[in-house]
């Protein structure tokens, strides 16, 4: 590895949430529908049928392009894409060329060792999906449900460095999407696909100038490879890592690499030929002559700003600064929305971030694990978990006694309340209450007792420990602890 660089490129694509399509006013919602349900005549191609681009999904472009730091360009133009595929009704698809929506963006990731990246995106652009090909036995057919579906398109300059990177990139890119309600960015349901492009330079042999990566002198430029259609984030990785090697492999055997295109074998953790480019592919653009120009003017922009959520990484901050929690639980939770949610939800109920937080992470965090559920489906009562919590901090319940309640509570689907009262489970608090608990401690460990007197202190640990024994965990250490002394020192 010491001799070359690598060089990613990530393309990602991402279906918005929208009822209706791109160009139609068909529903964009297709998954499990029956095929061929959802289309029209502009969905599906004809000849003289006219697009009506989705403003909504434009508004959702533009929103995502202000999150990640990108400039909006004034005008929106779309460009007819052109290829022949048998899921391209049109032999087209609409997108755009020179003039996306949003450029020169970037947002931070975190490296391997922690240290803040900026990946910078060059472009973030708006078109249409294709439809859907279903292959049964010698037949293809084609689903046209899928057809023009909302979709964006992000693309990064070849600036990542790893495929740790590019793992931390596509994950943070699917977090602000769904900060942002701009998709669920579901990868099993197609929602989200990644497309990253590798080469491996030696070392001193190219430089990165104006987002393009050059040559240095008479040095040639290894190609790259690409990689289809990724549809899990841990395959970004992996399918990285494999082509990585396979290229260095290639260069250390003096091998003639390839420009081509490969695919992500999930059941073998391979990539695979797909198709050689010699050159790069021409798509023969030219403005899609039935949409007129759109200008976003400043009213447009100023409603859509509005939209803007705080971010993971403002919030992170603010957690960090505000409620003094560690780096690694403000990321737990602002991993996604509905949890940094819930736990602001619950600190409205009891100001104290840090206790709420490990009560967060520790016992819920394990419940919903274990049950398989999101947060948003959990039922619980913020009141009644505050209140738990707060009597842990006054020291009228133990901790572990409270965080029984709770997993018993949520295991049963029933209210924190009910169970705190089937539970004799409050402590004994009282010195009073305590002492015909004690008293017997002391009469049955004469010699501990005999020891402390002696001044081994030690020993009270011990008696502390008979007493809890014996009232079953409930009474407060610290009253124990001066009930005894008191009683012996009495005595
Ligand atoms: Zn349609
Ligand atoms: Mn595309």
């Amino acid at each position: 590895m010491e001799k070359y660089d690598v060089i990613i490129g990530l393309e990602i694509h991402i279906q918005t949430k929208t009822k209706t399509k791109m160009f139609c006013s068909c529903s964009a919602e297709y998954f499990e529908k029956p095929a061929n349900t959802q289309a029209c005549e502009v969905c599906i191609g004809l000849p003289g049928a006219l697009p009506v681009p989705n403003k909504l999904a434009i508004e959702k472009c533009i929103l995502f392009g202000l999150a990640t730091n990108c400039k909006i360009s004034e005008t929106i133009r779309f460009d007819r894409k052109h290829y022949f595929y048998p899921d391209l009704p049109k032999g087209y698809q609409i997108s755009q060329y020179d003039n996306p929506i949003c450029s020169n963006g970037c947002i931070e990731i975190k490296d391997e060792k922690g240290k803040k990246e900026k990946i910078e995106i060059e472009r973030i652009h708006q078109e249409e999906d294709v439809a859907k090909s279903l292959h049964i036995k010698n037949y293809t057919l084609i689903d046209y449900n899928k057809s023009s579906v909302p979709l964006i398109e992000i693309v990064t300059k070849p600036i990542i460095k790893n495929a740790h990177d590019a793992k931390e990139y596509a994950t943070k890119i699917r977090q602000i999407v769904r900060y942002l309600n701009i998709s669920d960015a579901d990868m099993e349901k197609g929602q989200m696909r990644c497309e990253p492009n590798i080469s491996i330079q030696k070392k001193k042999t190219w430089k990165y100038e104006n987002g393009k990566i050059l040559p240095i002198g008479k040095n040639k430029l290894n190609p790259k490879v690409e990689i289809k259609n990724i549809g899990s984030i841990s395959a970004v990785e992996k399918s990285i890592n494999y082509e990585i090697q396979r290229l260095i492999e290639q260069i250390e055997n003096n091998e003639k690499i390839i420009q081509q295109t490969r695919g992500w074998n999930a059941e073998k953790n391979i990539t695979e030929f797909q198709r050689s480019k010699e050159t790069a592919e021409d798509y023969k653009y030219f403005p899609e002559p039935d949409i007129p120009v759109i200008e976003i003017d400043k009213k447009t922009l100023d409603k859509i700003k509005k939209e803007l959520v705080e971010l993971p990484d403002t919030k992170i901050n603010r957690y960090t600064k505000e409620f003094k929690l560690s780096e690694y639980d403000a990321e737990v939770i602002t991993s996604s929305k509905e949890i940094a949610e819930f736990y602001e939800k619950l600190l409205e109920e009891i100001n104290s971030p840090k206790t709420v937080a490990n009560w967060l992470i520790g016992p819920i965090f394990s419940h919903l694990n274990n049950s398989n559920i999101e947060i948003n489906n959990l039922e619980i009562n913020l009141k009644e978990l505050a209140k738990l919590i707060s009597m842990v901090e006054k020291k009228e319940i133990l901790n572990n006694k409270a965080k029984e309640i709770l997993e018993k509570a949520l295991k049963e689907n029933t209210s924190i309340e009910k169970i705190l009262k089937e539970s004799k489970s409050t402590v004994i608090n009282n010195e009073n209450e305590l002492e015909n608990f004690a008293k017997q401690i002391i009469k049955e460990n004469p010699k501990p007792v005999e020891d402390y007197k002696n001044g081994k202190t030690n020993a009270i640990g011990f008696l502390i420990g008979q007493l809890m024994k014996l009232t079953k965990g409930n009474a407060n250490p610290e009253i124990a602890k001066t009930t005894i002394e008191n009683l012996i020192n009495k005595g």
